[in-house]
């Protein structure tokens, strides 16, 4: 492990190292860094203060095939399916230990990227990456077939066989994190990938497919395609020979990646596609000041572009003031701030696209008769960065802020007279991913898990997020679950065996 460093705990020495960084601007394909096909590059901007960062490697479809024809390859001649699992298992420890070494690198190059702030990098985007990859390590050589019941001279059983070569497509809100959440249980089962990753959001991919080849992961098995949806992405997605796509980011590309699947050879999808997710405050709750911070946290970690987001705040009408001032007071709290600060607990978000899309919603859900309680603004305009403060709006459930998904720090206030009607309105909308309720009554705590309509469900606290449980939504979030053993199953399929041994 070389590049273990002590992260710098000063703007000034955030500034510097940053500075010192190599940054990541080309394709990683058949083990090699390249330029795209055509030269072309797209322009990584900054949103902590709009200037241009790098410009990367704009692949399209002649990458595209290069890359996949690369996976299929190594797929195919069983460089890495074919060896022992604690070969592999090693392999991927020794990634992970990579990771970990240079996890300082890696979390400036995060908070660079998309404007978050470094010590979230550090502290959770980098070390969960770390740990999806060092869970699916440990899980790949646990994996059993099964023997079928068979007649005496017979022998039928069942194995799990990777699917081939994995595209994995991944958003900008935990770059990643989220592509290791994809990329280290489609390597752990066998199979290739190739990653497109973010247009904003590119380089601590292209870092780790470096740190991998490294620890052993030989050349094709893992392909990192830097470029615009519109072109890698699309061209991924009606590949002919790629087995699946796994993907997390908006529902209008989600449809579309499933049309791209029935057009060309009917791969698998697996989509994640976030939500509305409420959180219900009962009178009854004994911890309403954590009910409080969480409330405020839920939505406002991570700038609010998170998926499970709780960006409805369902709150008992009893003790709507009173719980309101103290979610008012937790956010007043939070220091909002330049990415690179340590002290700093808010950042930028992602693009100048999505701070206008938050204050446009902002606009509207006032248009339709929300009141604004905070926030509601851009701020460090100064800096020529894309910072909202965190926002609160007390709002009807007709208003389009009860319905749409803003990712953004927006956080919308309804009320709710009873159990049921507290279901039906967190229930009242297209998505189903997270879902919480603070309460003291475990008869209600217990309704509630069985009542709400969404793939996560958090009591007396929100987001317990762990590598360990499933995550992904039902409904229009998507299908499919991240996370776990079952996300490692996903890469792979069941072959039956059976086998005659008549004298
Ligand atoms: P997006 O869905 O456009 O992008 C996600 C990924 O898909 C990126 O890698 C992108 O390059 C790729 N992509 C875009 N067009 C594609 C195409 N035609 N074919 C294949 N791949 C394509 O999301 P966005 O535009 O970056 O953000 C827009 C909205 O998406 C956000 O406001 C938010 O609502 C949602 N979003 C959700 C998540 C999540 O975690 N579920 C993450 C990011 C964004």
């Amino acid at each position: 492990v070389s590049a273990l460093q002590t992260p710098a705990d000063t703007l000034e020495g955030v500034l510097a190292s940053i500075r010192a960084l190599t940054l990541p601007d080309k394709a990683v394909i058949e083990g090699m860094e390249v330029l795209s096909a055509s030269g072309r590059t797209f322009d990584n901007f900054s949103s902590r203060d709009g200037k241009l960062i790098n410009k990367i490697a704009a692949c399209d479809r002649a990458d595209v095939d290069a890359a996949v024809h690369s996976a299929r390859q190594a797929f195919e001649d069983g460089r890495w399916r074919a060896l022992a699992p604690k070969v592999r298992k090693k392999i991927l420890h020794r990634l992970a230990d990579l990771m970990t070494g240079h996890a300082e690198n890696l979390s400036l190059l995060e908070s660079l990227d998309t404007g978050k702030p470094i010590s979230d990098a550090r502290n959770v985007d980098i070390p969960l990456a770390i740990n999806s990859t060092r869970y699916y390590a440990e899980a790949l050589d646990k994996v059993y077939g099964e023997v079928a019941p068979s007649p005496e001279d017979r022998l039928s059983y069942v194995v799990h066989e990777p699917l081939g070569v994995i595209g994995a497509i991944v958003p900008w809100n935990f770059p990643l994190h989220m592509a290791m959440w994809k990329v280290a249980p489609a390597l752990a089962m066998g199979n290739s990938v190739v990653l497109k990753p973010a247009e904003n959001s590119s380089m601590t991919a292209l870092y780790t497919a470096q740190l991998a080849l490294e620890a052993g992961v030989p050349a094709g098995v893992w392909n990192v395609i830097p470029g615009l949806g519109g072109e890698a992405g699309d061209a991924l997605s009606r590949h002919m020979d790629v087995d699946m796509i796994t993907f997390t980011g908006s529902g209008p590309i989600g449809r579309q990646l499933m049309r791209a699947s029935a057009d060309s050879n009917l791969k698998r999808v697996s989509l994640e596609l976030g939500g509305k997710s409420p959180q219900i405050v009962f009178a009854d709750s004994d911890d309403l000041d954590g009910a409080a911070a969480n409330a405020a946290w839920g939505v406002f970690y991570n700038q609010g572009q998170v998926c499970t987001a709780a960006s409805r705040l369902l709150v008992e009408e009893t003790i709507k003031d009173a719980f309101v001032a103290k979610v008012i007071a937790v956010a007043k709290t939070i220091r909002v701030g330049d990415p690179f600060d340590p002290k700093t607990q808010f950042g930028a978000m992602i693009s100048e696209r999505q701070m206008n899309t938050a204050l446009d919603y902002i606009e509207k859900g006032q248009a339709e008769g929300g009141k604004l309680l905070l926030g509601g603004e851009r701020v460090r305009s100064e800096s020529g960065g894309y910072y909202v403060a965190p926002s609160l709006l007390d709002i009807a459930q007709d208003n389009i802020l009860a319905q749409e998904e803003v990712f953004g720090p927006v956080l919308s206030v309804l009320t709710f007279n009873d159990e049921q009607d507290a279901y039906r309105i967190a229930n009242n909308t297209i998505y189903g991913l997270a879902s919480g309720v603070w309460t003291s009554n475990i008869g209600k705590a217990m309704r509630a898990a069985k009542a709400l309509k969404a793939g996560l469900v958090w009591v007396n606290g929100w987001d317990a997020c762990d590598i360990t449980s499933p995550f992904g939504g039902v409904k229009q979030s998507g299908f499919g679950r991240d996370r776990s053993l079952h996300a490692l199953y996903k890469y792979a399929d069941l072959k039956a065996v059976s086998i005659s041994f008549k004298a």
